[in-house]
């Protein structure tokens, strides 16, 4: 019960600190939100959206599963998509993964572990399509590493596959689709470097509008 109690206190000793600090702060939040990004991260109790990049309530919309999936039959994850751009209108969505991800690890392994096996099949349908760079790494350590990139990579794509970023895209030109990894060990975020923007051409078989645009960052699949 005192663990339990202990997130209680937590919470006064928290309020009693932003009021300290802003005496507003709880009646400005109370008024709405108008987050800039919307985060889609890995439910890891290690990796809160808000303490590792240092913002604050409001400045975030988040959404956390096991391994941060796309999964294109989530509702819920396409609710929080689709409420954050054509909604809160956000201007940048970032996959964030990390590694030591425990989610992409089982997927790893031929193991059950039950009712999330189901879940870990989208993980390993990543595996699947980068095998040939994956079982190329020996190391095993730097497998599981380069694993939990290509997941994020993955579903960066995923995510600019939607009709909701795509008519977004179309319409207002954002928001801007980034994947990043955390890594555990020293608190630090690394850009993955995949980049989407309304300028960004997809495969044509993914494409649902037309765009006359430059191509740069063409999305490559292998
Ligand atoms: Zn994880």
């Amino acid at each position: 019960m005192d663990l339990y109690n202990s997130l209680l206190e937590g919470n006064k000793v928290w309020v009693r600190e932003k009021l300290e600090q802003d005496p507003q702060f709880f009646e400005r939040l109370s008024k709405g939100q108008s987050p800039q990004f919307l985060w889609i991260g890995c439910s890891d109790s290690r990796v809160p959206a808000n303490e590792i990049t240092n913002t604050q309530p409001g400045d975030i919309f988040v959404h956390r599963n096991i391994a941060n999936m796309v999964v294109h039959s989530d509702m819920n994850m396409l609710s929080v998509l689709d409420y954050a751009v054509n909604i809160l209108k956000v201007r940048h969505v970032i996959v964030c993964g990390h590694y030591g991800c425990g989610g992409v690890k089982a997927a790893m392994t031929n193991d059950q572990y039950g009712l999330v096996d189901n879940w870990l099949r989208f993980i390993k349908d990543v595996y699947r399509t980068h095998r040939q760079e994956l079982d190329s790494i020996r190391d095993e350590e730097q497998r599981f590493n380069r694993f939990a990139e290509l997941n994020v990579i993955e579903q960066v794509f995923d995510l600019v596959k939607t009709t909701i970023i795509q008519n977004a895209w179309k319409d207002r030109r954002a928001p801007m689709v980034h994947g990043w990894i955390y890594d555990i060990r020293t608190g630090l975020i690394k850009d993955l470097g995949v980049t989407f923007d309304s300028t960004s051409i997809l495969p044509p078989i993914y494409r649902v509008i037309e765009t006359e645009t430059v191509e740069t960052n063409e999305l490559t699949e292998k």
